[in-house]
């Protein structure tokens, strides 16, 4: 079950630790540490080879007090029942923590997409909208991209729902290709709001980015803009990291010619020239002044923190830093960028994509980023003086006032019947 995972353990001991600071009732507390509602389904699928395998899916809808359900679909050989519920929590707090009209959700097929067909993906994507049809719709619970899944997928939900439905229902899904009913700026839209953090983390530590030295771990959908953004704004990238490795470049890396690199080299970083191999230790040993974990959960144990060298983490991916890690990142004096407002930068542009679709009235990409720009800052400047005023960590600053809006939602509401 969901709750042995060490990383749903690693979510409840999150919402655990701020109980004693955020007063909020118990008995909300206890109605938050489970998902809402989970279904688990079967996928079969009719493999290229003729043979049938059959694909285990899953999404937990963690709260649905704000709104839909809101929060990614991920393909990846990892996914379970456990990461997934950890994830859909994660998504609540992050919402309400920007203010945005949705629960938390998440969803999950446990594959390897690297070495499945455009056919097959394009069988499984399908298969599993329709397992799950009861359950989604654009009031009920809306997915987007995660890890493994992108405007692809994207697209192949919104046909299958709309399929079912009798006409097209693009706000069923976000981050969809702007052709298609998606909105501008969706794809960079993480990247962009982890880097818009930055800024105002550099600004809050009297720094500036320009000459600064970044490792960017993750070289995905979320890690990849980030670095884009950086190296634009004049900061070395000098260690970059993906499934391939870890690897360092002490000249800094071109992240636009490494991206050009990874696209026709099966998405990987690995023998582009200038990148020396490093373990995982010595990567994030490296002298820098940001680190970005933009890869996936629980990267950054004690061992890690310890060798941290960096003035801010920022954290790209969901979930990334244990809970002991983290009391050493505090030790330390490292600037904690917290997942659920750095990397919320996506789930503020789906909901950009969502209300663009049901008003079938879309914006340009400059107002897309100026609202993203006004959404992330704000919220972050409202955690950093939450912080500061009360003596918290930027972590329990976000966890309190993200927690405390859904539990007030639900306290407001009441509890049925
Ligand atoms: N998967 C992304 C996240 O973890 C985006 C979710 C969304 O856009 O709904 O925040």
């Amino acid at each position: 079950m969901f709750e042995q995972s060490p990383f749903y353990q690693q979510a409840l001991a999150q919402l655990d630790s701020i109980g004693e600071y955020a007063d909020i009732d118990p008995n909300i507390i206890e109605r938050l540490r489970y998902p809402k509602r989970s279904v688990i389904v079967s996928v079969p699928v009719r493999m290229d080879t003729g043979e049938t395998t059959v694909f285990t899916g899953y999404r937990v809808q963690h709260s649905l007090t704000a709104g839909p359900g809101k929060g990614g679909l991920r393909y990846s050989p990892h996914v379970d029942f456990g990461e997934v519920a950890a994830l859909a929590m994660l998504m609540t707090w992050k919402c309400s923590l920007v203010n945005l009209p949705f629960g938390g959700a998440k969803g999950g097929l446990n594959c390897d997409p690297s070495t499945l067909s455009m056919g097959e993906k394009e069988r499984a994507t399908r298969r599993f909208t329709q397992e799950i049809l009861p359950f989604i719709g654009p009031q009920v619970d809306v997915m987007a991209p995660d890890m493994g899944t992108g405007e692809q997928e994207m697209a192949w939900i919104y046909d299958t729902y709309s399929m079912h439905t009798g006409h097209s229902c693009p706000q069923i899904v976000t981050g969809k290709s702007a052709a298609l009913y998606g909105t501008l700026g969706r794809r960079e839209a993480t990247g962009r709001g982890v880097v818009y953090c930055i800024e105002e983390a550099a600004r809050v530590s009297g720094f500036t980015l320009r000459g600064t030295k970044v490792i960017v771990q993750g070289f995905g959908n979320v890690g990849s803009v980030a670095a884009l953004e950086l190296h634009r704004r004049g900061c070395a990238i000098v260690g970059v990291a993906d499934a391939s490795g870890s690897f360092l470049c002490p000249g800094g890396v071109d992240p636009a010619k490494l991206l050009e690199y990874a696209a026709n080299n099966g998405h990987r970083i690995e023998g582009f020239e200038g990148l020396e191999q490093a373990t995982k230790e010595e990567f994030f040993s490296a002298e820098c002044d940001i680190a970005v974990p933009a890869a996936m959960e629980r990267q950054i144990d004690e061992k890690i923190a310890g060798l941290l060298k960096c003035r801010i983490l920022a954290e790209g991916a969901n979930g990334p830093t244990s809970m002991e890690a983290d009391r050493i990142l505090d030790d330390k004096g490292i600037f904690v960028i917290p997942d659920i407002i750095c990397n919320a930068g996506g789930v503020i542009v789906s909901y950009f994509e969502w209300v663009q679709d049901i008003q079938m009235f879309f914006w340009t990409a400059e107002e897309v980023d100026s609202r993203l720009q006004q959404l992330i800052r704000r919220a972050f400047v409202g955690v950093q003086h939450f912080a500061a005023r009360n003596g918290y960590s930027m972590r329990r600053a976000a966890l309190i006032l993200g927690v405390r809006e859904t539990a007030r939602e639900k306290a407001a509401r009441g509890l049925f019947p």
